[in-house]
């Protein structure tokens, strides 16, 4: 599964989301070319606040493979990851992170704590960003325009 197809299966998670009210982020997780573990926020739906696209992805690869570790697996959502999902992608031991739109207001890892770059960060995945940029920030500006509105 090629890198945007993948982004593409994290996009439909993410839209999947905005149609339930919950914020659109989504995220696969693939291994070995095939997604092993998807999801979208759902924060609202299980007045859950840890309810990330990440951290949902994460768990259902972790049972999917039977194993607390995802060791060769890639992690590509939709926006860059906050600072607990950031955590969670490196206790993961996710190998490489793609993400799509920049979130200078809630990023953690181009911005704000730059998780990955601190001494007390002791796996670093590899950092691909602006895969699939355009469509991830359109969807999350779509959202928040509507919910002005
Ligand atoms: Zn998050």
């Amino acid at each position: 599964m090629s890198r945007l197809n993948s982004m593409d299966e994290a996009l439909t998670e993410a839209r999947a989301a905005g149609a339930r009210g919950e914020t659109p982020v989504g995220a696969v997780v693939v291994l070995d070319g095939a997604v092993i573990g998807r999801g979208g926020n759902e924060t609202r739906a299980r007045l859950d606040p840890t309810a990330h696209a990440e951290v949902l992805a994460i768990r259902r690869a972790c049972e999917a493979i039977g194993s607390e570790r995802l060791v060769g697996a890639d992690l590509y959502v939709t926006l860059e990851p906050c600072a607990l999902c950031a955590a969670a992608i490196s206790f993961a031991r996710i190998r490489r992170l793609y993400f799509g739109a920049a979130d200078p207001k809630g990023g953690a890892v181009e911005h704000g704590p730059r998780f990955y770059g601190q001494d007390t960060c002791h796996h670093a995945p590899e950092v691909y960003s602006g895969i699939g940029e355009g469509d991830a920030a359109a969807l999350l500006r779509d959202f928040f325009r509507a919910r002005r509105d």
